[in-house]
């Protein structure tokens, strides 16, 4: 059954096909024009109805870790790729046997795990499958949480170890096929450039010996933003294929799903305090879009202004007991009452993936939009659903 968005269930997310779509069709232009392999990285969007849509534009998936490794080998098409800090003994083999790129974080997980996967991956018919992680050490974003290149980050290899070991143990150097690099957050092709300099200048050496197969980029390219810088991000890549004679992957997550999205929520009721108007939703920052908190940042509402900026100025709250479950305020043309609606943007994106159920707080329902403005559910969740994860 079908309903428009004004009729389904709240609290919801629903995603937009027709805006998930032209994401698509942008990174495939990237694809095409760069010589490219792209892959969505689940941690961000892991909604696998529609990977199949997605499987028609991009190269397949990347994954945190096992369980997201399985989701993309079961339920998307093409490439699939695992990157995690560290992965455990008793997980490894079947890491080997569904990705075709494993990347390690350190040479220890290399040392120990690296000739098992290889020699797993090449019964599978898969010759250049080794990857390791390195730390480029050049910060382009102030977001210290979203910054794997501070001082003390666990994440990488930095040149100067990097050199060490290789050198120490040419049999680990030896496993490699590729290097992966993430440092970027949401940002344009001009932050990638002054990593790929640093990249160039601190690990180049290796990148020249004809051994390695593929450079992986990462994500944080917010390649379908409006502003994005396209035509430098081609020429980036290209001049690295040209260069090193290297195949070039982008794992980007938010890029694949940005605005394609609605969180939709109910007003349950309103109470004022201290002269500041607050609405209790049925949805919460805690747990449904917990980066407005960690971030943190105010998530866009439809047809609403700052605060002031309208004539009915709100704070926007929810039903758990967090005093600071609080998404921001927010004004309006019109008072707000219990039983209206109220439509987040941009909620597609490291939103289902990071839901709790703190508080007993009802998972938001899943519905997709076709480009009719038609909504139909995908997935709906209850009680059992709470119950289920604790005992
Ligand atoms: C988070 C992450 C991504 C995706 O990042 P976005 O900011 O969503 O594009 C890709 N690769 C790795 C290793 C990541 O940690």
């Amino acid at each position: 059954m079908s309903r428009k968005i004004d009729k389904v269930p709240t609290p919801a997310y629903v995603v937009d096909e027709q805006a998930l779509e032209n994401n698509l069709r942008i990174l495939q232009q990237v694809k095409e024009a760069a010589g490219c392999k792209i892959l969505l990285a689940q941690k961000c969007f892991s909604m696998f109805a529609e990977y199949p849509l997605i499987g028609k534009y991009l190269d397949g998936a990347t994954a945190s870790g096992l369980y997201e490794a399985r989701l993309g080998h079961e339920e998307m098409a093409g490439e699939n790729h695992v990157f995690s800090p560290a992965y455990r003994a008793e997980e490894i083999e079947e890491i080997a046997a569904i990705c075709d790129h494993v990347i390690f974080n350190s040479f220890s997980q290399l040392r120990r795990f690296g000739g098992k996967v290889k020699e797993i991956q090449q019964a599978r018919g898969i010759a250049h499958g080794i990857g390791l992680r390195i730390n480029p050490e050049c910060s382009t974003q102030e977001h210290d949480i979203y910054d794997p290149c501070a001082p003390g980050s666990r994440l990488g290899v930095t040149s100067e170890d990097f050199a060490r070991a290789a050198e120490a143990e040419p049999q680990l150097w030896a496993l490699l096929d590729g290097l992966h690099f993430h440092t970027l957050c949401e940002q344009n092709s001009d932050a990638l450039a002054e990593t790929l300099q640093a990249v160039e200048q601190k690990f180049g050496r290796w990148l020249q010996q004809d051994k390695l197969h593929w450079l992986n980029m990462g994500g944080g390219h917010h390649i379908t933003r409006a502003d994005y810088d396209r035509q430098l991000l081609i020429d980036l890549i290209k001049g690295v294929k040209e260069k090193y004679a290297l195949e070039v992957y982008l794992e980007p997550g938010e890029a694949v799903a940005l605005n394609a999205g609605y969180l939709v929520t109910e007003v349950l009721d309103t109470v004022t305090n201290h002269g500041v108007n607050i609405l209790l939703l049925d949805a919460s920052a805690a747990c449904h879009m917990p980066d407005v908190l960690e971030m943190p940042y105010r998530p866009p509402l439809k047809d609403s202004g700052e605060a002031g900026e309208k004539a009915y100025t709100y704070r926007l709250s929810s039903c758990t007991c967090l005093a600071g479950d609080i998404i921001g305020d927010y004004s309006f043309d019109r008072e707000i009452l219990p039983g209206d609606r109220l439509y987040f943007e941009d909620m597609a994106i490291y939103s289902m993936v990071k839901n709790n159920t703190f508080n007993g707080m009802a998972l938001p329902s899943i519905l997709k939009m076709d480009a009719s403005g038609d909504c139909t559910l995908v997935k709906k969740f209850d009680y059992q659903d709470f119950k289920e994860r604790l005992s």
